[in-house]
């Protein structure tokens, strides 16, 4: 690596971290889990250095042809990040820093008519004072852009001029981050990840508000295929953009639904299923260090989804159902999954083990009691350590 300054990268990323500055004393643990974060998600591009100062964090490639813009775009689906902006840098001589932010923010400043200069001086060894910087550079910038005008309270562009210890650095406007904090830093849970549009929605809301996740699919072969397994695992590989690296649970589920079928009231069948799914998820999250469930169950949207069948349902878990999408429309959940990128591979027809069996009239107001009962007559037990014992890891 050639560290001359005259070769050093002239492009970092400057991050603004989220909700994080707010904890207070867990501030350097959640920073600490950003860094993680950010360098995993970074690491495939080339090597970069993460330096922290004040209330940012500057992350510098350590090589001039890592391609920066592609760096920013994976920045900005980070967890724990307020607004980003890609800036270049300079020495800190005021000539070199006018010239540099002419170039740098030409493209930009020809598209628009009014723009505003911010200057920030925390290298308080540069001879000129944050008022003195901006003047300069907004004479400077209205010679080489005649057409602009400078607007103070809605200007279309702002170019800023930050001194700080280690250089100049000039960018544009920030970009608004992801928001949310820092996956990992909010605890572990398992999503139960079925091939729909709802499941992998849940997950990212979760992963936003800084879970990290264990995914958990039911599958019963030979009614539901191989391809259906194969959706969820490329679904589920649309989930570590967001919230990092996470295993996948394959669990065995044909005996428990034929048995449920042969020996249950067909209107209960789903409820009961549903039951041995949070079962089940328990042990599986238990022995994974869940803390919680997470289900893409959202209110009244199918008849296991009434709140008597989510009362019978949660009774069944031993561990906290998280439903993030519980009060929103499906035309809501759409657009998030979208703009995850799971909404294309959602759609694709498939079999999930809960269409496969579906009784034609499920009921819609279940009582525990009457589930309990219809339940009894069933090998509970057998059945659940039968299908935790064929439970296949994929790790993603
Ligand atoms: P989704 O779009 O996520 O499939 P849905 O609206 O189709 O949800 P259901 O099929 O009733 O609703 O499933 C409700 C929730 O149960 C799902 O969001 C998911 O969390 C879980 N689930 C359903 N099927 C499976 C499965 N095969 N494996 C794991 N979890 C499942
Ligand atoms: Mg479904």
């Amino acid at each position: 690596m050639n560290s001359k300054s005259t070769d050093a990268p002239r492009r970092v990323i400057l991050i603004k971290a989220g909700e994080l500055a707010l904890k207070g004393l867990n501030r350097g643990t959640f920073e600490a889990i950003l860094l993680k974060n950010l360098n995993h998600r970074l690491s495939s591009l080339g090597e970069f250095r993460m330096r922290k100062a004040q209330s940012a964090i500057f992350v510098e490639p350590l090589r001039n042809d890592i391609d920066i813009e592609e760096a920013a775009r994976r920045v900005s689906e980070v967890f724990g990040i307020a607004a980003y902006s890609v800036a270049e840098v300079t020495e800190k001589k005021i000539d070199v820093i006018l010239e540099a932010a002419a170039d740098f923010l030409g493209k930009e400043l020809l598209s628009v008519s009014t723009f505003k200069v911010e200057a920030k001086r925390s290298d308080k060894s540069f001879p000129l004072t944050s008022p003195e910087i901006c003047e300069k550079a907004g004479e400077f910038l209205l010679e080489r852009f005649p057409h602009l005008k400078v607007d103070v309270h809605h200007p279309q562009a702002l170019a800023v001029i930050e001194i700080r210890d280690f250089g100049a650095y000039i960018h544009s406007r920030q970009l608004p981050g992801a928001g949310g904090m820092p996956v990992g830093s909010g605890g572990h849970a398992a999503l139960l990840i079925s091939g729909g549009i709802d499941s992998p929605v849940a997950g990212f809301l979760m992963a936003k508000r800084g879970i990290s996740l264990s995914g958990i699919h039911f599958v019963s072969p030979p009614y539901t295929s191989e391809r259906a397994e194969m959706k969820v695992k490329s679904l589920m590989e649309q989930v570590p953009r967001y919230a990092g690296h996470m295993e996948l649970y394959i669990v065995p589920f044909t005996k428990i639904q034929v048995e449920i079928g042969r020996l249950c009231p067909e209107d209960l069948f789903t409820i009961i299923m549903r039951r041995f799914m949070m079962r089940i998820a328990t042990i599986l999250g238990n022995k994974y260090d869940c803390g919680a469930l997470v289900t893409g169950e959202s209110l009244g949207q199918v008849a296991s989804q009434t709140l008597p069948a989510i009362a019978c349902t949660d009774a069944a878990a031993g561990l906290p159902v998280l439903r993030p999408l519980i009060g929103m429309d499906k035309d809501e959940i759409i657009t998030i999954s979208r703009r995850i990128e799971t909404y294309d591979i959602s759609i694709q027809p498939y079999e999930d083990c809960c269409t496969v069996f579906t009784p034609r009239h499920p009921r819609t107001r279940p009582k525990l009691e009457m589930v309990l009962e219809a339940e009894s007559v069933l090998d509970t037990e057998a059945l659940i350590e039968e299908a935790v014992r064929g439970v296949r890891k994929y790790s993603i």
